[in-house]
């Protein structure tokens, strides 16, 4: 809901209602699995069709490579392809015909009295995505670790039900997160309303505003810590590690009981209803939306994410990934199409965004692809990508988009010229 103040308009966050409780997905006949790489051509494959595979089994694709995925159903493997996703982004998917549960235990024999960093292969898959490589990176040098108990995007509650339903497990996790070298600072930001029983978590808790993109990191550590984030920098460039409340759960869970998990917690929004459900990561969409009765029509949209940073997704073969908080189905119906009017400088993108991005000026270099003067003149990168300018948009312009893509364009060419010193 759009709320009119004196200064400006807000949205904001909804509270998850206590007696939701998520709807089992089954096991799918058919899984894919997203590894991060793809073969060159020369790499000699690690697995084939055919290979057997078991759930919880460590799985490096490609000789000499230093990623690694984990099995999240056990069965056959029935094809191993490049994948390409948005903004041309490639991974490699692995198809597993699924049959019963066979565990895996190397996990649980391989963590016995051993470092946390000496089973980090097997946590890069972890439901709700634990940020490994920014865990142990020297370079980065992270002291302090946020657990974000609430969902960036609006009408996504995913991380609040952790919250309220998984206290056992996060502190857990928090122990376990302590003690990495370097750990000194462990904060949790959540509604306060939802933490009765939290006293001994081994956390600070702090309480995060209502109004949307208040859950967003960079506004996150600026009204918990007081710090900013400089242009163009990750928190993590700043010593700061940002992890969601379910990636730390399950993180608890995975010691608790020697095994790794693989059941995530989705908020799946149709019209104007939302629902919670739990499915193996690894399962089509189309498999959760099929145990819901949902039925996708001509003209509707079917997106990863919330309402105002999802991204669309074309097939409800993809996946879903220890990162997809939510499903949403956009009616066709009540898709306000994206218009070619130009920008009438009307102001509002200004007055709405929590950045301070001159978005009026930035757009008419975006739309001419002068990305570079972008950068440097119109603060592209202090953007944090909320969508507000977007939504308020009077022109309809895709304002996110044109900043998701120039970001891109210029990543690829810092790349490039990296690639030709
Ligand atoms: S998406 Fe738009 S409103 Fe949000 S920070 Fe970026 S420029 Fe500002
Ligand atoms: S809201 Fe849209 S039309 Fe108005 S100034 Fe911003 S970009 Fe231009």
């Amino acid at each position: 809901m759009l709320i009119h103040m004196i200064k400006k308009p807000y949205l904001k966050y909804d509270v998850i209602d206590p007696a939701c409780k998520p709807v089992i997905i089954p096991v799918p006949g058919k899984a894919v699995i997203f590894f991060n790489g793809i073969s060159d051509g020369k790499k000699r494959l690690l697995f084939k069709a055919g290979d057997k595979v078991k759930t919880g089994q460590k799985i490096s694709l490609f000789a000499d490579s230093a990623e690694y995925a984990v099995a999240t159903v056990s069965g056959t493997i029935t094809d191993i392809s490049p994948y390409v996703g948005n903004f041309g982004k490639t991974c490699t998917a692995i198809s597993i015909d699924v049959s019963e549960d066979d565990f895996d235990d190397s996990f649980g024999k391989e963590t016995a009295g051993q470092p946390l960093e000496s089973v980090r292969n097997y946590l890069s898959c972890l439901p709700g995505n634990l940020p490994v490589n920014n865990l142990f990176d020297p370079e980065k040098k992270i002291s302090t670790i946020i657990i974000t108990g609430i969902d960036a995007d609006l009408l996504v509650v995913t991380n609040q039900h952790i919250i309220k339903s998984k206290q056992g497990e996060i502190k857990r996790g928090i122990e376990i997160l302590k003690s990495i070298p370097g750990i000194n600072n462990i904060v949790i930001a959540v509604r306060r309303e939802f933490v009765q029983g939290y006293g001994h978590i081994g956390a600070e808790i702090r309480n995060i505003d209502v109004r949307y993109p208040s859950a967003f990191p960079q506004l996150i550590i600026r009204d918990l810590l007081g710090k900013t984030i400089p242009a163009g920098k990750t928190p993590e460039d700043t010593g700061i590690c940002m992890i969601s409340a379910e990636a730390v759960a399950s993180l608890g869970e995975a010691f608790l009981h020697n095994r790794i998990p693989t059941g995530k917690i989705i908020t799946v929004i149709y019209k104007d209803e939302k629902k919670l459900v739990s499915a193996r990561i690894g399962t089509p969409a189309g498999d959760v939306l099929k145990a819901l009765n949902i039925n996708i029509n001509n003209g509707d949209r079917l997106i990863t994410g919330g309402p105002m940073t999802g991204s669309c997704i074309y097939s409800e073969d993809y996946p879903v990934l220890p990162s997809t908080d939510a499903i949403m189905i956009q009616d066709g119906n009540s898709i306000e199409p994206f218009s070619d009017y130009p920008c009438i400088n009307c102001g509002e993108c200004i007055r709405i965004c929590p950045a301070n991005v001159p978005v009026n000026m930035l757009v008419r270099y975006l739309e001419t692809k002068r990305y570079q003067e972008a950068a440097e003149q119109y603060d592209l990168y202090s953007c944090i990508e909320c969508g507000l300018c977007a939504y308020i948009c009077v022109s309809r312009m895709p304002l996110l988009q044109y900043i998701k893509l120039a970001k891109h364009e210029l990543a690829g060419i810092k790349l490039t010229e990296a690639a030709n010193v």
